[in-house]
């Protein structure tokens, strides 16, 4: 019987880059404390080993008043002001924000500098849109849905550009960045759109399609995770969903010859590793 782990499995390159970025910080031993602006991404569990190795998880709130030391700022990223609060508050900052958000930052930021008008397509509330939102020198203007098209209060000689947040629904962006055309605005549209979660599900279809039996290993409360089990047993019926080796309770027919295994976005490698390996070595 073959065990076969698909491609994409697990944290994306972000985050992945980011919990490096927190388990670095957390070696250097340092006598002041270590926080991350948020939880550095959605596992408790992970959280909490981090905790144990010194590393709290704050929100926007507390923050601020936690005695100074290093500020950890996630995946996600943050507004300017933000920065620039926790630094004056004495905070050392390290940011952990993925490049590819840290790209949208560095767009909206300059062409904002040069008088031009930024549109992003993404919700308002998002905390990944909220920091967008504070590297654009102005307010800019959010588009959730096409309908907003209809109220852009920029004018059609100005120069806009146009960014999304990395998850948004490709097909969604590009529906709403023909509409903004026609209605013959002068845009710049920049993809920010990152693939990640399209890859991973992709790269499950095709491995469950061909397996006999599917385990997917993901949080109880990750939506990315429930996707995944869905589309695996679109594809394979025997597909089991646990969040921990634990959770596995394997029945495996003689005819199964393959089995695959991928993890939702905050699974960490060590639950992978340990659940590969168990199902090599007992069956
Ligand atoms: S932008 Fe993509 S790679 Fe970066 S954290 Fe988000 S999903 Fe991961």
């Amino acid at each position: 019987m073959q065990v076969e782990l698909a491609e994409h499995a697990g944290f994306c390159f972000g985050v992945n880059k980011a919990v490096e970025i927190v388990n670095s910080e957390a070696e250097k031993k340092s006598e002041y404390p270590i926080y991350t602006y948020g939880p550095i991404i959605h596992n408790e569990e992970v959280v909490a080993s981090l905790e144990k190795k010194g590393v709290k998880a704050v929100d926007e709130d507390e923050a601020l008043l936690c005695a100074p030391g290093t500020m950890i700022l996630r995946s996600h990223g943050v507004a300017k002001e933000t920065e620039d609060k926790l630094r004056a508050t004495g905070f050392s900052i390290v940011d952990a924000t993925c490049p590819f958000v840290k790209r949208i930052h560095n767009t909206v930021r300059k062409e904002s500098e040069n008088g031009g008008k930024i549109i992003i397509v993404g919700d308002d509330k998002h905390p990944e849109v909220v920091g967008i939102k504070g590297w654009c020198i102005g307010d800019p203007y959010i588009i959730k849905d096409i309908k907003d098209v209809d109220t852009i209060p920029y004018g059609k000689d100005e120069k806009i550009t146009i960014v999304a947040q990395t998850t948004y629904n490709y097909n969604k962006f590009q529906e709403i960045v023909d509409y903004i055309t026609k209605k013959g605005y002068y845009i710049n549209v920049v993809n920010t759109i990152c693939n990640a979660t399209e890859e991973r599900q992709k790269a499950a279809r095709e491995l469950a399609c061909r397996a006999d039996c599917m385990i997917v290993i993901g949080g109880a409360h990750s939506s990315n995770s429930h996707k995944l089990y869905e589309i695996c047993k679109e594809c394979c019926e025997l597909t089991y969903f646990i969040q921990t080796l634990d959770d596995l309770h394997l029945e495996l027919p003689k005819s199964v010859r393959l089995v695959g295994i991928t993890a939702g976005a905050s699974t960490p490698n060590n639950i992978i590793e340990e659940v590969q390996n168990y199902v090599r070595n007992e069956f």
